[in-house]
């Protein structure tokens, strides 16, 4: 095996996959790798979400421009994606409900930026209790947003295939194989593989995910930021619950500035239906159990106290919601409960399986802020994603169209043909969709 590549991409969620399958097609006589600590791709957070493919009604149209975009035209995307490789997708839409009549404001501010991020009047319409009530007699709301184009999908399936696709255009998925050292020698990157097998880059994408900012404080990038990292957990939901709702059900986040924090009732591909994710505070991007999370426990906070995540650990409100979290992790009626506010039917005694938790990893800058969007970084050696984050998988698709694109016209790794047919999409199609 060649141990010297152009290009390097560390991590094989469904982002460094997708950046490698635009690359594969792009820049076929390039020596491409994509390395993976874990047996398979969409091992971590890309195969542990809530699988929907949503519409961009949640996103600001200022604050999270690319995140919309990518998510608008990722859906129809995935969608084509899904039928020419024959993998599950469900248009099942979503419903987002106010619990309050001051909520109704947040859902047309919803609608607004639903429709600023290209939505039309036939994906997305605002909904008075009675006229929801005729639809789904289950749900207990005051108004409700019912979003007609979003969907549901199996992001581990998209990513093995995307994959597959790239493998078959020459590009190279070391698995099993961690990061543990990075170091610039004499103009080209010296990667060190589980602390033995050494690799050599002229050029590298950071998207580690949950580990990206540690990779990038590793070659001196984004120093000021560091992340905090959230357990999403998932109740199952017994089959006599599956015909419940026509629908996935949201709700209006109770704490806009952490709209991760309020679980979801989701009916996933497959038709099975779970409660979650809640968001509880970790020490480790692998964070799942005990041992990992005591294992980290002293660097992470020795890290988090050095920098401006001090700030959020000592900010009130996030102390009461990290409290609040983390007793929804120790209690199953707490979390239930929370969706039970909507959908007052469950019983929480017949809800005993877990579902499968994924971690989520957000960035904090020097103030102790959570960073609303994607943050980019480079040099002339490396180019970094850090905080990808919520509607990622969705928009995963046309973001790393736009990352391949942006590399390419900086001269970074000089495409061969920008004209390129990627699978059913044509690259200069993508880009001029996105025309950011
Ligand atoms: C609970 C939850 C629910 C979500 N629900 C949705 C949803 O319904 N719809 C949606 O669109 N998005 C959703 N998201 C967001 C979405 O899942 C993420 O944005 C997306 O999966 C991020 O992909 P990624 O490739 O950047 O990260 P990851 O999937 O985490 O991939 C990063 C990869 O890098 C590898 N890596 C890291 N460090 C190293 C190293 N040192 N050496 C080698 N490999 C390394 C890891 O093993 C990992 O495989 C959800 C997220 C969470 C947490």
């Amino acid at each position: 095996m060649t141990n010297t590549f152009d290009l390097v991409i560390i991590g094989g969620g469904i982002l460094g996959t997708s950046i490698s399958y635009f690359l594969s097609f792009l820049n076929k006589s390039k020596q491409i790798a994509v390395v993976d600590q874990a047996r398979s791709v969409a091992f971590h957070t890309s195969g542990r979400n809530t699988g929907k493919v949503h519409a961009p009604y949640l996103y600001d149209p200022e604050r999270k421009k690319i995140f919309a975009k990518a998510a608008f035209h990722g859906y129809e995307m995935w969608e084509e994606y899904a039928n020419l490789k024959k993998l599950p997708f469900k248009k099942d839409g979503v419903i987002e409900v106010s619990l309050e009549e001051k909520g109704t404001k947040v859902l047309e501010k919803y609608l607004k930026w639903g429709k600023q991020n290209g939505l039309q009047d036939k994906d997305i319409k605002l909904i008075e209790k009675n006229e929801l009530k005729k639809i789904e007699p289950e749900i207990k709301c005051e108004s409700a947003l019912y979003v007609y184009k979003d969907g549901s999908a199996d992001y581990s399936k998209f990513t093995d295939s995307l994959m597959r696709d790239s493998t078959e255009n020459g590009i190279k998925f070391l698995l099993n194989s961690k990061v543990t050292d990075i170091k610039n020698v004499d103009g080209k990157w010296k990667i060190i593989l589980n602390k033995q097998q050494e690799i050599v880059a002229n050029y590298i994408i950071n998207a580690a995910g949950g580990e990206a900012i540690d990779i990038a404080h590793k070659i001196g990038i984004a120093e000021k930021f560091t992340d905090v990292h959230f357990r999403g957990e998932y109740w199952k939901t017994p089959k006599e619950y599956h015909n419940l709702t026509k629908t996935s059900v949201y709700s209006v986040p109770e704490y806009p500035d952490y709209p991760f924090l309020d679980p979801h009732w989701i009916i996933r591909v497959d038709g099975g239906c779970e409660i979650g994710p809640n968001a509880v505070p970790v020490f480790s991007p692998y964070g799942y159990n005990k041992i990992e999370n005591i294992k980290e426990f002293i660097p992470k906070m020795l890290e988090m106290l050095r920098s401006g995540a001090r700030k959020t650990i000592f900010d009130k409100q996030f102390q009461e919601l990290a409290i609040n979290e983390i007793r929804s992790s120790m209690s199953k009626s707490v979390m239930i409960n929370r969706v039970k506010r909507f959908l007052p039917k469950i019983d929480t005694g017949k809800i005993t399986e877990k579902g499968t938790a994924g971690i989520r990893s957000s960035v904090i800058d020097e103030n102790g802020k959570f960073v609303p969007d994607v943050i980019f970084k480079n040099n002339s050696m490396s180019f970094h994603i850090l905080n990808y984050n919520s509607p990622g998988a969705t928009g995963a698709l046309p973001f790393s169209a736009f990352i391949v694109n942006r590399l390419n016209k900086q001269g970074m790794f000089e495409s061969e043909s920008s004209d390129a047919q990627c699978g059913p999409w044509k690259f200069s199609k993508i880009i001029e969709k996105l025309a950011l």
